[in-house]
Parts: C-alpha cells; structure tokens; sequence
C-alpha cells in the first residue's frame, strides 16, 4: 500500500486536525484514531472535511461507502443483524486500505468502523479524488469512438443526477457525456466480482 504518511496532503490534513481539535501537531500520529485518541466527536466531522475541501479544492463523499452502498442496493448485502458480514467486510477492507485489513472482521458493529478513522483516512481520500481530476477515458463507452473531448465542468456539476467525482468528457461522435464511475461503485463491483 502507497505510504499515506509521506504524501504531501499530510501535513494538511495534521494542520486541519490540530486546528479543528485544538491539539498541537506533536500530539498526532498518522495512525492515532481520531475519536478514541485524538478526541474528536461526531460534529467535528463535518468541519474537519469542509476545510479539506476548501484547502484542496476538491470534494469528498459526505456519507461512508457502507451507507451509500446500503441505501442503493439493500442494508441486508452488507449487515446482518446490524453487525459486518463477510461482503460488508470485504467493502470496508477495500475501501480503507490504510488500515490493516485483519483490523476489520465480521461482527463488527456498523458504527464502530469510524472508530478506525485515522489523519490517513483523510490523506488516503484526498490522494484519491486528486488522482481523479486526471483521470481521462481511452473511449466512449457508448460507441468506442476515441474522439472526446473535456469539458468545461465536472462531473458533479454536470450531471443532474449523477454524483460522480471527476472531469466530465464528451464524445465527438455520439455525443454520449463520459464521466468517472464512483469510487463506492468500483468497490462494489471488484468484490462482487470476488464473490
Ligand atoms: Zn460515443
């Protein structure tokens, strides 16, 4: 796994963190768990991704990947009992890989995975969405014509029902509008696929 603790947003994400929790930046490692050993509460959540998203001018998903992926496709996939299941499982090993995967294990309780949210759950997300500001398709998905070109906006902008991250392309062709899949979605489909 990339080394989250050497990428250059890390020293953003422990200025926000010692700001948003009042703490000096001694006091954080990059693996210290934000709510048991850093203190921090629900609300300051939403404060701490807000100043990610104004630092780095990019945005990040504002519910966990086993939320999204529960309300599109059925709680009962993921939890039983509300406790982890082996699928469940596997989305949270995938989607957190700065956590060693034995970390997570079925029984888990649904609210217990943000207890495992570190300063590089944050840098790990904002490596990610950068990446995806670059990304650009080899071809349309609609009729594999090569010709596209990029659009002025995003792709969250753009598509009105759409919630994917990243640029928007055009094809010249046929005019079909090409945007990243969610990250949620690939996820989703890789351990379908394992299934
Ligand atoms: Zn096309």
């Amino acid at each position: 796994m990339k080394d989250y603790a050497k990428s250059p947003y890390y020293e953003t994400v422990v200025d926000i963190l010692a700001d948003v929790l009042q703490l000096e930046k001694e006091e954080i490692e990059p693996d210290s768990k934000l709510l048991e050993e850093l203190g921090a509460e629900s609300v300051d959540f939403l404060d701490i991704i807000n100043r990610i998203e104004e630092k780095t001018s990019i945005s990040l998903p504002d519910v966990n990947i086993l939320k999204y992926l529960s309300d599109k496709y059925g709680k009962e996939l993921f939890f039983e009992d509300g406790k982890l299941n082996n699928t469940g499982t596997k989305v949270i090993q995938m989607a957190m890989p700065e956590v060693d995967a034995s970390r997570f294990h079925t029984g888990l309780r649904e609210h217990e995975i943000a207890d495992f949210i570190t300063p590089l759950t944050f840098v790990r997300q904002i490596e990610v969405y950068k990446t995806l500001e670059e990304w650009k398709p080899e071809k349309c998905n609609k009729c594999g014509s090569g010709n596209l070109s990029k659009e002025d906006k995003d792709a969250s902008e753009y598509l009105e029902i759409s919630i994917d991250p990243g640029p928007l392309y055009k094809c010249r062709e046929c005019g079909n509008l090409i945007s990243h899949k969610r990250i949620e979605e690939e996820i989703y489909e890789k351990v379908m696929a394992e299934k």
